[in-house]
């Protein structure tokens, strides 16, 4: 029937395809009855459609930026306006201990003897992890936005590696940038109940009863670590930590964020840069 179909309509390469795209490939057998001239405008009218054919692989994403540059509130605003779930480097681990992988074994190893969880190590699980979900693919089918990792150019090449193994593109990273002032005014702001270590902020999630926990009434007070000089210090670090980082992404699918703006313009911007319509465009260009 096909090959009637085939034959009859040769000059009409429209019905040709039209057969291809209903029936799946023609046999071999069958294009060997065909000129050479109508086997080729056959395969001319396919070429198009595969190119077309948009391939949207799941996406890993990730964010730098410093402490108090509002990573944690975007992550997980994006995280539930694009459907994709946020996977914590310590979520990662803990779950990773219960499984019966090998590095689920070794993970359980380091964890029983007091050690360190070392870089490789971290690498290997978090790789165990990605490799299954993308395998798996139910909730992670759109990506995933990654927290906690990278932090070191070697855990980026090896997430590199990893991504290219699967087939899919490389991270799409957002750096919030945001000035050391406002930094420093974000972080100077953080204030704890003393009774139940509820976190507030003077500017962006005051209590409602003043000085006092909304829970407990506590006292809210200042952590040591929120202190000013020690805030300077650990900026400072973040700094040169990050820096390597942001030079290894710098070029490819990176984006510098001016995270000094409102959270709802970021988070406009963000969705214009992560959206799945941007990647359907880039999929049909080019
Ligand atoms: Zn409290």
């Amino acid at each position: 029937m096909m090959f009637t179909a085939l034959a009859v309509d040769m000059g009409n390469w429209v019905s040709a395809y039209q057969i291809v795209v209903r029936r799946g490939p023609v046999e071999l057998t069958y294009l060997y009855a065909l000129s050479a001239a109508a086997v080729s405008v056959v395969l001319k009218s396919m070429h198009p459609t595969r190119a077309k054919t948009p391939h949207l692989s799941p996406r890993v994403l990730l964010f730098l930026g410093a402490p108090g540059s509002g990573k944690g509130t975007q992550s997980s605003w994006l995280s539930s306006r694009l459907g994709m779930p946020i996977l914590s480097t310590g979520e990662i681990l803990r779950s990773e201990a219960k499984r019966n992988t090998p590095a689920g074994f070794r993970l359980r190893q380091v964890l029983a003897s007091g050690a360190l969880v070392d870089d490789d190590l971290v690498c290997a699980v978090v790789g165990s992890r990605l490799r299954r979900d993308a395998t798996g693919g139910n909730e992670t089918s759109r990506g995933v936005i990654l927290d906690g990792f990278p932090r070191t150019v070697q855990q980026a090449a090896f997430l590199d590696s990893v991504l290219a193994d699967l087939g899919f593109p490389r991270p799409c990273v957002i750096h919030l940038e945001v000035s050391s002032q406002v930094l420093l005014t974000r972080l100077t702001a953080r204030r704890q109940c003393a009774v139940c270590g509820a976190i507030y902020n003077l500017v962006s999630r005051p209590s409602l009863r003043g000085s006092r926990c909304e829970r407990d009434n506590g006292a809210l007070i200042q952590r040591d670590d929120d202190s000013e000089g020690v805030i300077l210090r650990r900026l400072a670090d973040y700094q040169k930590s990050s820096q390597p980082l942001v030079e290894y992404y710098a070029g490819s699918d990176y984006h510098r964020i001016d995270g000094n703006r409102e959270p709802e313009q970021i988070l406009e911007r963000l969705l214009e840069i992560a959206s799945p319509q941007r990647l359907l465009v880039e999929a049909y260009g080019d």
